[in-house]
């Protein structure tokens, strides 16, 4: 058996023959073009065209993100300014083939040298040239295999045209050797619930046809298993279609503790599908997606119909809504325009919110004026919360404009610290474990050679939270947790145990986390979380965590 690392997207497990995605179509040759710059020009935009509808095609039929993303690359592929190199490379006498591999690749770098969120889209962009050049050789696309049997894929990294129509029938689960846990291909599967381990660098020596166990629970490929693994593997997987199954109940540890199970949502859409998986309410409505797509902010109005719908879909029910968390990976040209070298650290959140206070303003009001018109209980908080002052500035701001329960939003590491002071002058607080562990590391979210410092089972992390925890329960507030920590079963046990109130996830992740606290006490979950805490790094975090919770069930009568 040889363990094959990688970043586990989701908690799924899997096994298979190995189905390897065709090579890279092999790069054009630099040779003079023996045709009209005209012709070459017309063959150019034709083939570009073509592939620019053909991804909008693909993203009509899979819908969501995939659209979105889809859509997004039909754009880059007409970019005007990228027509203008194919232009000047075929006005030197180069083909047409030639010319959009070569402009593609220049701006592929351009794309590479912004990091951050643009950088990796840069990957995107190789997927777009392969499918233009493919286009004008006149050969089909590379693409996802078929050979007929259900399989593994591997492959280098998958398109968003390819994982947006992946057939799930066939696909047991994805690995890809290239790749971290924010690339397209790692939402993308998330987001269709498929079993995958992005970044495994080993799997580009799996072959075909051989049999992989995929374990995204634990970010490893096993190849070469053995009977007994791929038997635990099996098991593992039926327990999870059981725990998909079960009864929806509130969310409760097995004392009876209740831990409200919240939903993550990015858009009002989501709002059923998160009811149907019984979100007790929304711990995490990121409104980013209002702002992100325009280059103004929207009015009141606009604002209001939308967060009008999503209250409706929860009467009587708890949502969260966190302002806008603009800058760093969501950068928002109205907002700050300013270049920054470390973005993450520069003017996002509600710093760049106060920077322009009327955006700030407006949301507030048409938050407040959604909440008054509807039956939902709205809470409000703000991202990227540093001080105790911002922490006023910010409740009494909301309670300007009527906002009921004001809180923040713990994502850096001084504002755990000093949680008690911090949760003093706000209603409740919320854990982003995403930002609170790249804050914690000194690791960026996005990128993918520091992967493995983004683990929120670290201590470091573990503690920071326990802190918050602590306070909450002296100062009688609540204290939810809505990074993606809290979609991990084992480790949402520890979040209960180190005085989480409420959970809040991806819905996709629900089931298996309300399985999980039912399996044991406040009790239990403090004893885990204790464990957790005394280990040195994540990994052995992870497994102390692990053998105090199986210890307890082996115990139990
Ligand atoms: C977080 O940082 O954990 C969080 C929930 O916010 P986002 O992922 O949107 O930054
Ligand atoms: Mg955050």
């Amino acid at each position: 058996m040889t363990e094959l690392r990688g970043v586990g997207i989701g908690l799924g497990v899997a096994q298979g023959p190995v189905a390897r995605m065709a090579d890279p179509l092999p790069a054009p040759s630099d040779a003079p073009s023996t045709a009209s710059a005209d012709d070459e020009t017309a063959r150019a935009r034709e083939a570009v065209a073509a592939v620019a509808r053909e991804l909008e095609a693909r993203g009509a039929q899979a819908g969501g993100a995939a659209q979105e993303v889809l859509e997004a690359q039909a754009m880059m592929a007409e970019d005007p300014a990228l027509q203008a190199e194919i232009d000047a490379r075929i006005a030197a006498g180069k083909t047409a083939e030639w010319a959009v591999h070569d402009a593609f690749a220049s701006f592929r770098e351009t794309l590479a040298a912004m990091g951050g969120y643009l950088g990796e889209r840069a990957a995107d962009l190789d997927d777009v040239a392969q499918r233009v050049v493919a286009r004008i050789r006149g050969v089909p696309a590379p693409g996802v295999p078929d050979p007929g049997h259900p399989f593994v894929l591997v492959a280098k990294d998958l398109a968003p045209a390819d994982t947006a129509l992946l057939d799930l029938d066939k696909v047991l689960a994805l690995v890809t050797t290239e790749g971290g846990p924010t690339s397209h291909t790692a939402i993308l599967a998330r987001g269709k619930g498929i079993v995958a381990v992005v970044g495994a660098a080993g799997a580009a020596g799996l072959a075909d046809g051989e049999t992989v166990i995929v374990d995204a629970a634990a970010g490893v490929v096993l190849s070469a298993p053995t009977a007994e693994e791929l038997e635990q593997a099996r098991a593992r997987a039926e327990a999870r279609a059981a725990a998909a199954s079960a009864p929806i109940t509130p969310g409760s540890l097995a004392d009876g503790t209740a831990i409200p199970l919240l939903a993550n949502l990015g858009n009002p859409e989501g709002a059923a599908e998160a009811v149907a998986l019984g979100a007790e309410g929304v711990g995490l409505f990121r409104t980013e997606f209002l702002f992100l797509s325009s280059d103004r902010a929207p009015t009141v109005e606009q604002q209001r119909a939308v967060y009008t719908a999503l209250l409706e879909a929860f009467p009587e029910r708890k949502v969260v809504a966190r302002v806008l968390d603009a800058g760093a990976d969501k950068p928002l040209a109205f907002l700050n325009d300013a270049p920054e070298d470390n973005p993450a650290l520069g003017l996002r959140g509600i710093r760049a919110l106060r920077a322009s206070e009327q955006i700030l303003r407006d949301q507030l009001q048409a938050l407040a004026e959604a909440d008054a018109a509807t039956s939902a209980d709205l809470w409000v908080m703000a991202p990227m919360i540093a001080t105790v002052e911002e922490t006023r500035y910010f409740v009494e701001l909301a309670r300007e404009y009527g906002v009921k329960t004001a809180g923040v939003m713990v994502e850096v590491p001084s504002a755990a610290l000093l949680a008690d002071r911090v949760l003093a002058a706000a209603d409740f607080a919320s854990i982003g474990t995403n930002d609170l562990t790249q804050y914690a590391m000194a690791a960026d979210r996005l990128l993918g050679s520091v992967a493995s410092f983004q683990d929120p089972w670290h201590p470091a992390v573990l503690r920071l939270i326990q802190d918050v925890g602590a306070a909450g329960a002296a100062l009688d507030k609540p204290v939810g947790i809505c990074g993606e920590a809290a979609a991990d079963p084992l480790l949402a046990v520890v979040l209960a145990g180190l005085g989480a109130t409420s959970l809040s996830m991806a819905p996709a992740a629900l089931a298996d986390v309300r399985a999980a606290l039912l399996e044991h006490t406040l009790d239990d979950a403090r004893r885990i979380a204790e464990a957790a805490l005394a280990a040195e790094d994540a990994a052995s975090a992870r497994d102390a965590a692990r053998a105090a919770a199986t210890q307890k069930k082996e115990t139990q009568p």
